[in-house]
């Protein structure tokens, strides 16, 4: 196995990972898998309802969620597609575990529905509205290098511009 599945850990922006277009994901192998399950074990040890492969340090299209505690509502999307979007935008606040500290409104809409593979291979299509649409929407933006801070409104780009300019410091400060 090339990957140390152990050794994977959340990528902090402005990492240069965040921001590059993932690639697909050619063959689910245990590798994938394996993969897959360090992100679940990352984004609960994080309190988070999503993960993408970037935000481990991996250009790959692939992404978890579990929007509850219930580990049966572990999902994991290969190479995934929103297909649909509907409904009007609306504003919701979020955060990222990529930006520790920062929390906006972003408007997006309500209903989607997203094509994507299964750790067995299997293609799925899933229609869903509320946080899980949400999420959705959140976790397919990492997998294009697209980060809450470029869907901010101008007021919330403001009120977060200081804690935005302490990451990137912090940043130049561990190289
Ligand atoms: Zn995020």
């Amino acid at each position: 196995m090339a990957i140390d599945v152990s050794k994977l850990q959340l990528v902090i922006y402005p990492a240069a990972v965040l921001r590059q277009r993932a690639k697909p994901v050619t063959e689910v192998t245990d590798e994938v898998r394996a993969v897959a399950a360090r992100m679940f074990e990352l984004m609960r040890e994080n309190d988070g309802v999503g993960l993408a492969a970037p935000q481990v340090g991996l250009p790959w299209r692939l992404f978890v969620t579990n929007s509850k505690q219930d580990k049966d509502e572990d999902r994991v999307y290969i190479n995934p597609r929103i297909v649909s979007l509907e409904g009007d935008l609306e504003p919701y606040e979020e955060g990222c575990l990529s930006l520790p500290e920062i929390r906006a409104d972003i408007r997006r809409q309500p209903r989607a529905t997203i094509v994507a593979t299964d750790l067995e291979g299997r293609e799925f299509t899933l229609t869903h509205d509320g946080l899980l649409a949400r999420v959705w929407q959140h976790e397919q933006d990492h997998l294009d290098g697209i980060l809450i801070l470029n869907r901010m409104t101008p007021l919330d780009r403001l009120a977060t511009r200081r804690a935005v300019k302490e990451l990137e410091s912090s940043a130049v400060m561990h190289e």
